[in-house]
């Protein structure tokens, strides 16, 4: 089965060598999601939801939130970003019947980035 959270958070951000609106520093409010596949458990949840925004909110949006990316991420793409985000959440969201699929990053309501387990393997 499949759960997902979803969270947001405002940033700024600016993206060096490229050319066009992101080039400028500029902000966004940014959309996330954390999916997590697994079994449900005895007490038939696959993870709790509480736990899994307490981790999100503390490795993820607490610094992200009113922050400048670039601090964070060099060249903050969506794709960096949940490049970055999913490392980061890997080895917290994981138990013996659960693990961390993809996140996946909203840069604007129509345009997101999906990083899935399997481009763990892909370079940088
Ligand atoms: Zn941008």
């Amino acid at each position: 089965m499949l759960l997902e959270r979803e969270f947001s958070f405002d940033a700024a951000h600016r993206l060096e060598s490229y050319h066009g609106k992101c080039e400028n520093l500029h902000g966004h409010t940014y959309r996330l999601s954390v999916e997590i596949e697994g079994s449900p458990d005895a007490d038939g949840m696959i993870v709790d939801f509480a736990r899994v925004k307490e981790i999100v909110d503390r490795e993820v949006i607490s610094k992200f939130d009113h922050s400048y990316l670039n601090d964070f991420i060099r060249q903050p793409s969506a794709e960096n970003i949940a490049r970055f985000v999913f490392e980061r959440l890997e080895p917290l969201l994981k138990g013996p019947d659960y693990f961390l699929s993809a996140v996946r990053v909203w840069e604007t309501p129509r345009s997101s980035v999906t990083f899935r387990r399997r481009d763990m393997e892909s370079p940088k």
